[in-house]
């Protein structure tokens, strides 16, 4: 029999952050994926670390606390995590988006955030590359970028230093429970004991919390990225447009728009990776588990940035790839114990934002798991908030 401090299932970049935060709190954890690491939602995303996307209150506290984690990090996990402190750029198109980014921005300040709006030729100083139609901005120097995939790789390497197990291929198909307290679980080969025990499986947490009867409402939603051959550097900083604000936070406005790329949900997330090579994104449609891409989405997301940077059109695309994001109803993940199941715990959920939330995430569920307490106020991200 196989026992263990800690479980975490799930080797995305919220499981594996968490394995890694238990093992430096010295916890002898073990980490199933069912497949292979990353292969999920962290493998398929951009890697923006950015604050000023964030609504005030929870989530950018959340966030801030997460972008702290990030400056140091990957000296302490050893390992290069391309972490750039690059800032980042919300561009305003429309009078309209004007006005609403303004409120925003006022919010976010409150709220602690280093954000500035500025107006479209001040933006166009700071990133050249900008179309002369672009009338405004918000910028924060607090925004950055990462590699999520080296991020994966970063916590895991670090944390099999420190006598973490892994164990690929296996899929976890239920829990074990004695009464009221889950002490393992049940995989596709075999079963292994701990006395917690952690779901950190993305848009698949559902299914298997359905095996205890739990109802986890989270969706999956698409979104549809392009990968472009890497050039000299055109934009400096990590950019969204303000419309991408309005489809991540209210998809009711968007599905019944005549404009197609409207109904798709794109909104301009660019970011230029280190070795050159943009990332162009995306869409967010609920399309159930369908991770094909598509031409109308790709055609979409293609038009909608090269109209706010034009230099795109001259670049050429390599690869076209679409990620799952783990969607939740208020925008906010699911982070706690879960009720009537002493020992076992959530950490699924996190929409666009779980790159962005990673180290926190990992930080705070390992303190819960391993002490009982946290240095964030998980009650927001509570698993009863829906019952
Ligand atoms: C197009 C796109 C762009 C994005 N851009 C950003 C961004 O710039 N910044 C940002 O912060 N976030 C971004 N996101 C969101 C981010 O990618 C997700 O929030 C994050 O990757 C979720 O991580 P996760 O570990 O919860 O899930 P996943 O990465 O999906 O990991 C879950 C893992 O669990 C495994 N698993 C599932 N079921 C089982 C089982 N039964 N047993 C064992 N293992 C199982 C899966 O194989 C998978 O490896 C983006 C997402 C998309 C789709």
């Amino acid at each position: 029999m196989e026992s263990y401090d800690a479980i975490v299932i799930g080797g995305g970049i919220i499981g594996t952050a968490t394995a890694y935060y238990l093992s430096k709190l010295k916890a002898k954890t073990l980490l199933l994926e069912a497949d292979s690491l990353g292969c999920g939602s962290s493998g398929a995303c951009d890697g923006f670390v950015i604050m000023q996307s964030k609504a005030p209150g929870p989530h950018l506290k959340m966030a801030l606390a997460s972008e702290e984690l990030y400056r140091t990090l990957g000296d302490e996990l050893d390992w290069d995590i391309e972490y750039e402190n690059c800032g980042g750029m919300i561009v305003i198109e429309t009078p309209r988006e004007f006005a609403a980014m303004k409120t925003f921005m006022e919010k976010q300040r409150e709220a602690g955030l280093d954000v500035e709006l500025i107006d479209g030729e001040t933006a166009r100083k700071l990133e050249p590359a900008l179309a002369p139609h672009i009338i405004g901005a918000t910028v924060s120097k607090r925004d950055g970028q990462i590699n999520p995939m080296r991020l994966v790789n970063g916590y895991t390497r670090a944390a099999l230093r420190m006598n973490m197990e892994i164990k690929r291929h296996h899929k976890t198909v239920g829990f074990i429970t004695g009464g009221e307290k889950v002490t393992g679980v049940k995989t596709n080969k075999g079963d292994f004991f701990a006395d917690k025990v952690i779901c950190c499986t993305g848009v698949s947490a559902p299914e298997l919390m359905k095996t205890i009867g739990i109802e986890l409402p989270v969706r999956p939603r698409r979104g549809q990225l392009i990968a472009a051959e890497p050039v000299e550097r055109i934009i400096k900083r990590v950019m969204l447009c303000a419309r991408y604000i309005a489809a991540k936070y209210h998809p009711e406005l968007l599905e019944n728009s005549r404009d197609e790329s409207i109904r798709l949900g794109v909104g301009m997330a660019l970011e230029q990776c280190r070795n050159g090579g943009l990332l162009i994104g995306a869409t967010r449609e609920f399309v159930g588990f369908n991770r094909n891409t598509t031409y109308d989405g790709i055609r979409s997301v293609a038009n909608h940035a090269a109209r706010m940077v034009p230099a795109l059109k001259q670049i050429r695309a390599v690869r076209v790839f679409a990620g799952l994001r783990p969607y939740t109803p208020d925008g906010k993940a699911f982070m706690g114990t879960v009720p009537g199941y002493e020992g076992l715990y959530v950490a699924a959920g996190h929409e666009g934002d779980g790159i962005a939330y990673s180290p926190i995430t990992g930080k705070i569920m390992a303190e819960l798991m391993m002490t009982g307490n946290t240095s964030v106020d998980l009650e927001p991200f509570s698993l009863s908030r829906f019952h």
